[in-house]
């Protein structure tokens, strides 16, 4: 799907006015990155950021690093990182260097001795609690710890013993001395470093302190150069922060801090800490349920990386917090799928149809796509009985029902057109078969006299195979259920996943997992990379019917 959309936005009208003014030299001298924890799998979210974050460095020709933001062991797992990395990729971005946060360990741990020789940082023995009261109100000016004028020596010696492990965690704490009535909470002698005893997935037994987010993010940019750190809007108030330990810790290099509003799509929950007690109470199927909002459920489902790249072009970076509709997500997998998907038949609730006048089976050659005929075509066998829809077959029916009725014609996708001449019926009344001929001459042509009411898919009885259809629907009844009263366990949508048993050509056999077609006249599908049998995961509708 190629869609011309300017992608200029904010941030890029930053970066254009520091490279007019000479701040920075070369378009490429920019340089970004993406900066995930790895305690659970990326979601739609971090999309919006990989495409803004990598999307500038490609379009400026500058550099963009996928860096692990590691400094809490307790909630990072390796298979994280990994899942990060894959997804990242599958997405469709390179990154320029791979670093982690932990990397930086040491250099940090230099970063907070500095501070504490210059006075600007100190050991405080003060209890979370006692850290809480002290700290103040948005109207009350904190007050300062009794530790806060302890000497440098005194500091140093404490710090460095909190490396050794001589400390239980919460024993103590590394703040930086800034100014407890500062209007900015986030300045009044934050945390700079916490002892927390517990095995790092990069860094082993080697740390038992680690740094606060604030701190590492801010260094971590500095030293690897970025210019343009972009993080969303909640991060606004910690800007002064991030600024003041770029200042105070000397660093050779300063980059500027921006933010831009979360992406937030209704029906759905944005947040990996959600998402976890999603995974974790088994109401998903894991992280890539086909259900979940995550990159990997996306993938799972059969989404194609162009239509998330699509979609995040489309609803732009802004810094004003909104709620995207869903229908801008279906939309935008619609648009690519209609020009990428192949097409297939599949019938979803078989209704028996026999030709009385066909001599033989034919084979039949039908095109992959209707609009490209680079796609090809398959060998499609059609046969004496057939399966169409059940609901693509009435006995009589006015003109604006454009499927097959008794002594009506139709036309059947890549095939001839046949009149129904008979009904067959069970003693309860219901239709189990419908008797039917070919009009000779119509294998792809029209016939003088004869008007077929419309199109409809049908599939070989002998050679259909049984395929699982998996119809998804949104997780939550709520469109917003982070922001309702309660839990959002309460919200769940009960009827979030329907299953149907139907029929398809035989080609859906050798579907590749993930990969989407278009079910024709039914919606978008791609096989399910983790059932054993042939397992359909419907992708999107064709056509918007949500809320219906
Ligand atoms: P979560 O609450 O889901 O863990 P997070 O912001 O804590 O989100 P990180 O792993 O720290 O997740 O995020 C990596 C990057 O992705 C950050 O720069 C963050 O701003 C960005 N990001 C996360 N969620 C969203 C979102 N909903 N919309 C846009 N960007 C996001
Ligand atoms: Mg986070």
């Amino acid at each position: 799907m190629s869609e011309n959309i300017v992608r200029t936005n904010f941030i890029r009208q930053i970066i254009d006015k520091d490279l007019e003014s000479g701040k920075y030299q070369r378009p490429s001298d920019i340089h970004t990155r993406f900066p995930p924890e790895p305690n659970g799998y990326l979601h739609i979210g971090h999309a919006k950021s990989i495409c803004l974050n990598f999307g500038i460095a490609r379009d400026y020709g500058g550099r963009c690093n996928l860096r692990f933001d590691d400094t809490n062991p307790t909630k990072e797992e390796i298979e994280y990182v990994e899942a990060i990395k894959k997804d990242v990729e599958w997405l469709g971005f390179k990154w320029d260097d791979l670093f982690y946060a932990s990397d930086y360990f040491e250099k940090f741990y230099e970063a907070a001795i500095h501070l504490i020789k210059k006075g600007l940082a100190y050991v405080d023995d003060s209890s979370a609690e006692e850290i809480r009261q002290m700290r103040g109100t948005l109207t009350e000016p904190g007050i300062n710890s009794p530790y806060r004028e302890r000497s440098i020596a005194e500091n140093l010696d404490l710090f460095a013993r909190m490396r050794a492990g001589e400390f239980e965690d919460g024993a103590k704490v590394l703040r930086a001395k800034i100014d407890m009535a500062s209007p900015n909470m986030n300045l009044r002698d934050p945390a700079l470093y916490r002892i927390r005893h517990e095995a790092h997935h990069q860094t082993g037994d080697k740390w038992c302190i680690y740094p606060m987010y604030d701190f590492a993010h801010a260094l971590s940019d500095a030293i690897e150069g970025i210019t343009h750190s972009i993080c969303t809007l909640e991060f606004e108030d910690h800007r002064p922060l991030y600024d003041w330990c770029v200042e105070n810790a000397d660093m050779p290099h300063t980059p500027r801090q921006y933010e831009f509003s979360r992406l937030n799509i209704e029906y759905n929950v944005m947040s990996k800490r959600l998402l976890t007690q999603l995974v974790a109470t088994g109401i998903v199927d894991g992280w890539n349920d086909p259900r979940m909002p995550t990159i990997s459920g996306l993938r799972r489902r059969g989404c194609p990386p162009e239509a998330l790249r699509l979609f995040c072009d489309r609803i732009g970076v802004t810094k004003s917090e909104n709620m995207i509709e869903l229908q801008q997500l279906s939309q935008s997998m619609r648009d690519v799928l209609n020009e990428m998907a192949d097409r297939r038949m599949a019938v979803l609730d078989p209704l028996k149809v026999t030709l009385t006048n066909l001599p033989h089976d034919e084979l039949l050659e039908i095109a992959n796509h209707p609009q490209d005929e680079s796609r090809g075509t398959r060998s499609v066998n059609f046969s004496n009985t057939l399966y169409i829809d059940r609901a693509d077959f009435k006995e009589e029916a006015n003109k604006k029902y454009k499927r097959l009725v008794l002594d009506g014609y139709v036309r059947l996708r890549g095939a001839y057109i046949i009149k129904a001449t008979e009904v067959i019926k069970d003693e309860n009344g219901e239709i189990v078969e419908v008797i039917a001929e070919i009009i000779p001459g119509s294998l792809g042509k029209n016939v003088e006299g004869v008007k077929a009411r419309g199109v409809i898919q049908w599939v070989s009885a002998k050679d259909a195979i049984d395929i699982t259809i998996h119809n998804y629907d949104v997780l939550f009844t709520e469109k917003n259920p982070q922001g309702m009263p309660g839990d959002m366990l309460d919200y769940l949508n009960k009827d979030s996943l329907t299953v149907v048993y139907g029929k398809g050509e035989p080609a859906l056999a050798d579907a590749p997992i993930e990969q989407a077609y278009q079910f024709e006249r039914i919606g978008y599908y791609a096989r399910d990379s983790k059932a054993e049998e042939l397992v359909f995961n419907r992708v999107v509708e064709l056509k918007d019917s949500f809320g219906e």
